[in-house]
């Protein structure tokens, strides 16, 4: 399979016995089913071994939209965390597999102290 984002290629990559997922070896994107991307927010270290891009990269390839699944060759839809809504991902309507830039997963993944802090604040400005 070729990145949907660089056009290079998706390499399988196994962390634990649960979680596997499609790398891609130029901008360190990740390809990833719904319910291995729930085990990887549980599991520990999971985004040292398996989001190694730079964040800089994946913010690079963040503006690049309208891909097609490169299992299902359909467009992607554009979906946003509910908690962390920064966070833009492209999710494929059939497979359901989603794809994150390089960065994003350890983003979701540390929800973020800035998130909480932004939660803190929230209409307690004066005025
Ligand atoms: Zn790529
Ligand atoms: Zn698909």
């Amino acid at each position: 399979m070729d990145c949907p984002k660089c056009g290079g290629y998706l390499e399988t990559k196994a962390y634990g016995p649960k979680i596997s997922l499609e790398r891609c070896r130029e901008c360190f994107g990740l390809f990833v089913a719904p319910d291995v991307l729930m085990e990887m927010r549980e599991e520990w270290m999971t985004e040292a071994f398996l989001d190694i891009g730079h964040p800089k990269i994946g913010r690079e390839y963040d503006k690049v939209c309208d891909i097609r699944c490169p299992a299902c060759h359909v467009s992607m839809d554009k979906i946003v965390d509910p908690v962390q809504t920064h966070i833009w991902m492209e999710a494929c309507p059939q497979c359901e597999k989603i794809f994150l830039d390089a960065g994003e997963f350890s983003d979701l993944k540390y929800e973020t102290f800035m998130d909480k802090i932004k939660d803190l604040f929230r209409g307690k400005r004066p005025g």
